[in-house]
């Protein structure tokens, strides 16, 4: 073990580290490289609950979300959907490249507040099936990493029934969406309050049927935690990086 160590340090210190997202050499101890790092857009500022971005509005409240739309309590979508992450996660997922989880989860839990009020993890559940195909539940990864960081334990305590086919094979048929019945949790959750972690927020459908699931097991609090949020259509979306050194 001790050995093995050694041999990872000698080759980290060794070999000139390259950027996952260029591929060049990165000028960071981060897998991704400061000019890569500075092309993601952050999605900020953004509604507490649903994570859309609001570029002026935040004190006026948001327009896109109402508890009754959204059993979820709180949303963390620290960064836009865009072209790099969009690259990152389809190699992440698809390719089975899953050493990029810890840059992942770095960027995950970038801007989250310290400390949080959270009594443990919770991965989006996979169909067995998926879970099979691809080989792992790239949540589950995301869940173990972050747990590890923050030193909050990870409950795998929901599962899904439906199978849907992967996205970009199902691209021209018609969608189905998960309702709250294809989740399942087994276990009493009652005054819990739980991070759902998944990879990138969309209409927040899925989430919000998971986190209902949660509530109905007793859930007192449920925050979805995720890397990345696709802008509703035509919602006003981040488009430059600069925004970042305005909002931080
Ligand atoms: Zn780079
Ligand atoms: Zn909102």
């Amino acid at each position: 073990m001790r050995l093995q160590q050694h041999s990872s340090w000698l080759l980290n210190t060794l070999l000139p580290k390259i950027c996952r997202l260029c591929q060049q050499h990165s000028d960071t101890d981060h897998m991704l490289c400061s000019f890569c790092k500075d092309s993601l857009v952050p999605n900020s500022p953004a509604c507490i609950r649903c994570g859309e971005y609001l570029p002026t509005s935040v004190m006026q409240g948001c327009p896109y979300c109402t508890p009754e739309l959204f059993a979820f309590d709180a949303c963390h979508a620290p960064w836009k959907y865009s072209e790099g992450l969009r690259y990152l996660i389809h190699r992440w997922k698809f390719v089975k490249t899953t050493n990029l989880t810890s840059a992942l989860a770095d960027l995950l839990l970038e801007g989250l507040e310290t400390n949080p009020i959270i009594d443990a993890l919770v991965p989006m559940p996979l169909h067995w099936r998926r879970t099979w195909q691809r080989g792992y539940n790239q949540c589950a990864l995301l869940a173990q990493r972050a747990s590890k960081e923050l030193e909050i334990p990870t409950h795998s305590v929901l599962s899904c029934t439906m199978y849907q086919a992967p996205q970009h094979k199902a691209a021209h048929r018609h969608a189905r969406h998960l309702s709250s019945k294809h989740f399942h949790c087994e276990q009493n959750l009652k005054g819990l309050r739980l991070a759902l972690i998944d990879d990138v927020i969309t209409t927040g459908q899925t989430a919000h049927r998971a986190a209902q699931c949660l509530k109905t097991a007793g859930a007192e609090h449920v925050a979805i935690w995720c890397i990345a949020k696709t802008p509703k259509p035509g919602a006003p979306c981040p488009s430059t990086a600069s925004q970042f050194y305005v909002m931080h």
